[in-house]
C-alpha cells in the first residue's frame, strides 16, 4: 500500500501538519516522545496516589472546570468528570462543545480559568510538562511525520526501542507488511516516500508510535476521521487491545467506536450533560438518541 497509493490522491494525502498556533515543534515532541531522560522541570509525576484506606485516585479528573478562549464566549462552565484507572470513556457532543479543549487542558496547552485537572490525583498545574506528557499518548486528526526514517518516526530516535517493539506495533495497526515490502524496510526515509504515504497510513504510523510509547493514558481525538469505513475496524481493534491495560479517553463521532466504551459522557452546554452506557443514554437523552437515529439511518 505504501508504494501502491493512488497517484491522484497522493498530494492531498501527505500529512505533515502542525496545527497552526496550537502546538510548537517542541510541544509535539514532548507529547510524542517516550524518552525517559531527566525531566526539565521541578516535579516528576508520582505514581497513583493512594489515600489511607481509600480507593486509588482517578486516572484523570476534571473538577469544576471553567474555560474560555475568549471571555465573551465561555466554552466550559463547571465541568466535572472522573475517569478511573483502566476505564475507557467516550466523549460525544456537538461540534464546538469543548471536547478537544478538555484534551488541551489535560495536556497543559491551556490552563483552566477555574477548577483543576488531575492526573492520578496530582494537579497537572504542578506537574512537570515532560513528566505529564510522558504519561499520555495522544493520537489526533493531525498526524505528525518527521524528517528521517520510518524507524526514527516510530521510535523518535529513542535507542531503547527495539526492532521487535517497532514491528509488533506496526503489525497491530496493519502497517508492517507494507513497510517490510519496501526495499529499505524500516530504514526507508520518509522523504523518499514523499507523497506516497496516504492519510490512513500516516494515521496508522501515529497509532503505532502511541503503542511504542506505551504510556498509561491514551487520548484519541476523532482518529477515525482520516480512515474509511473499512479501516474503522482497525481502530476498534486498536482501542479494544489498548483498553485492556490502559486508561482510554476517546473523542469519537462514529457510534460504532463510542459503543466500545465502558461509559459515554456527553459534553454539551459547557459541562457533562449526561453520562452512562450506550443503552441507557439512547433511552434517556434526546441528543444522544438523535445521533443514534442519524447514524443508523445513514
Ligand atoms: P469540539 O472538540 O467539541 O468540537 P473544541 O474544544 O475544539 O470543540 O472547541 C470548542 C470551542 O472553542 C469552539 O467554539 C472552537 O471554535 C473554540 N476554539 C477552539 N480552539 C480555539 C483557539 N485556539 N482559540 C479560540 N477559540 C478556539
Ligand atoms: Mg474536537
Amino acid at each position: 500500500l505504501l508504494l501502491a497509493a493512488d497517484p491522484a490522491r497522493r498530494l492531498s494525502q501527505m500529512r505533515v501538519k502542525l496545527r497552526r498556533s496550537f502546538m510548537g515543534v517542541q510541544m509535539v515532541f514532548d507529547l510524542l516522545n517516550n524518552d525517559d531522560s531527566e525531566p526539565s522541570g521541578t516535579r516528576e509525576l508520582p505514581g497513583p496516589v493512594m489515600g489511607e484506606g481509600q480507593a486509588t485516585a482517578p486516572a484523570i479528573a476534571f473538577r469544576g472546570i471553567e474555560f474560555s478562549y475568549d471571555k465573551e464566549k465561555p466554552i466550559l462552565t463547571g465541568l466535572d468528570l472522573e475517569i478511573a484507572p483502566g476505564e475507557m470513556v467516550a466523549l460525544v457532543g456537538p461540534s464546538g462543545a469543548g471536547k478537544s479543549t478538555l484534551f488541551k487542558l489535560l495536556l497543559k496547552f491551556h490552563a483552566p480559568d477555574a477548577g483543576r485537572v488531575e492526573l492520578f490525583g496530582n494537579d497537572v498545574a504542578e506537574l512537570d510538562n515532560a513528566a505529564l506528557r510522558g504519561a499520555i499518548s495522544f493520537v489526533g486528526q493531525s498526524n505528525f511525520i518527521f524528517a528521517g526514517s520510518i524507524r526514527d518516526n516510530l521510535s523518535l530516535r529513542n535507542a531503547t526501542v527495539s526492532q521487535d517493539q517497532i514491528e509488533a506495533a506496526c503489525r497491530a495497526v496493519g502497517l508492517h507488511d507494507d513497510i517490510a515490502a519496501l526495499p529499505k524496510g524500516y530504514d526507508t526515509d520518509v522523504g523518499e516516500l514523499g507523497t506516497m504515504i496516504s492519510g490512513g497510513q500516516a494515521q496508522r504510523l501515529n497509532m503505532a508510535r502511541a503503542i511504542i510509547k506505551d504510556a498509561p493514558i491514551l487520548l484519541l481525538d476523532e482518529v477515525t476521521s482520516a480512515l474509511d469505513a473499512e479501516n474503522e475496524q482497525l481502530i476498534k481493534d486498536y482501542i479494544r487491545a489498548q483498553a485492556q491495560h490502559k486508561t482510554v479517553l476517546v473523542i469519537a463521532h462514529r457510534l460504532s467506536t463510542v459503543k466500545e466504551a465502558d461509559r459515554i459522557a456527553l459534553v454539551q452546554d459547557g459541562r457533562i450533560a449526561a453520562q452512562g452506557r450506550h443503552d441507557e443514554l439512547a433511552a434517556t437523552n434526546s441528543y444522544y438518541e438523535k445521533i443514534v437515529a442519524l447514524q443508523f439511518a445513514a
